[in-house]
């Protein structure tokens, strides 16, 4: 009989659906379309053998994107996507025993971090109305609190918190000597930032993606922000090498152009407004999440609803099980022309 780790053993885990390829993908929260290929061609076009022989150097990138978001580049530190910058930093403050506070519903892999390092995760439950109260956030936060994560727009509930809301939860993890992640996956969509709180306060850590505003889901490239003393010991836990050459060349290069981002941001922006003006008069509850997707409130069951999506349509949207999201598909926004293709599949869908 193996010895398996306990944490590993007990916790269940569910993958993602393989051969999306084929789909008009709005499930992930990832550009259903992409870079443009052009700028994707042009960087394939640096790959040489040699390049592909050599071990990943990822500093060249992180300068750019320290400057890039205005910090250090001591204050930088690269990840294979923000899933595995949680790990890192969930190890990193971790020990077994010890809590983990996050509001629920939300991105799941923090709930499964914990079970698989074996942290106990409190949960903060939203109100019926799906609005959270941050005096509950607060009060979770006790001696035995290691860290406390605020999504900043929450996944998938979307919503944000205040500065003053931040302020107060970063001052009493401060107290308990817990450190506070502040996940801004949907950074640029959602142009609000905490990014400020790393100078002053160094309990702070800012979790930014590369997979949802620069559509480069599939190469895993992510970056965690925060005071020295944190990137330090975070990079004492971290793989030698865990993110890509690929990954940092792509990186590299799309922070060269700006405008690339800007105009995909600004493209899934007018497809998202375009989409939620569509569907108001036709009597949909919407829900703008702030990040690159909406809530739509279904009328036939949701699940039947995705359902009908995937099977007769081929086209993605992320059902929920939880009670309070039962009601909703979730829907991943893209162009405009992105949009008609999902609101003609959705309508009939949705009969
Ligand atoms: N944080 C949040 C809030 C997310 O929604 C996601 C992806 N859906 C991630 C982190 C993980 O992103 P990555 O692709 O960088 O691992």
């Amino acid at each position: 009989m193996l010895h398996i780790n306990e944490n590993i053993a007990k916790t269940e885990r569910v993958f993602p659906m393989q051969g999306r390829m084929g789909f008009l993908r709005y499930d992930m929260n990832e550009n259903p379309e992409g870079l443009p290929k052009e700028f994707v061609d042009s960087v394939l076009s640096e790959i040489t053998p040699e390049f592909l022989a050599v071990y990943p150097e990822p500093d060249r990138f992180l300068r750019k994107y320290a400057d890039f978001v205005g910090v250090g580049f001591e204050n930088v530190t690269a990840v294979n996507g923000t899933d595995m910058g949680i790990r890192y930093l969930l190890e990193t403050f971790g020990q077994p025993g010890k809590e983990v506070v996050t509001v629920t519903p939300s991105f799941e892999m923090y709930r499964i971090n914990c079970s698989l390092l074996g942290l106990k995760h409190v949960p903060v439950p939203y109100n019926d109305d799906l609005t959270i109260d941050i005096e509950k956030v607060v009060d979770a936060i006790t001696d035995d609190t290691c860290a406390v994560v605020l999504l900043n727009p929450n996944n998938p509930v979307g919503n944000v918190y205040t500065e003053e809301e931040a302020a107060r939860v970063i001052a009493r993890a401060k107290e308990k000597g817990a450190v506070v992640i502040v996940d801004e996956a949907y950074h640029y969509f959602y142009p609000n930032t905490f990014l400020n709180h790393i100078k002053t306060d160094d309990n702070v850590v800012v979790l930014r993606t590369f997979s949802k505003a620069f559509s480069l889901a599939g190469l895993r490239l992510g970056v965690v922000i925060a005071d020295p003393s944190i990137i330090h010991f975070v990079k004492n836990g971290k793989l030698t090498f865990d993110v890509n050459s690929v990954a940092l060349l792509f990186g590299e290069r799309i922070l060269e152009h700006p405008e690339i981002l800007e105009a995909m941001v600004k493209q899934e922006n007018e497809g998202k407004a375009w989409l939620l003006q569509e569907l108001s008069p036709r009597g949909y509850e919407c829900r703008d999440c702030r990040g690159n997707f909406v809530f739509i409130k279904t009328k036939n069951d949701a699940h039947l609803v995705a359902e009908r999506l995937e099977k007769e349509e081929k086209v993605l949207v992320h059902p929920y099980g939880n009670p309070l999201l039962r009601a909703f598909i979730r829907v991943s926004v893209g162009s405009e022309k992105a949009m008609r293709r999902f609101l003609e599949a959705f309508l009939r869908a949705d009969r």
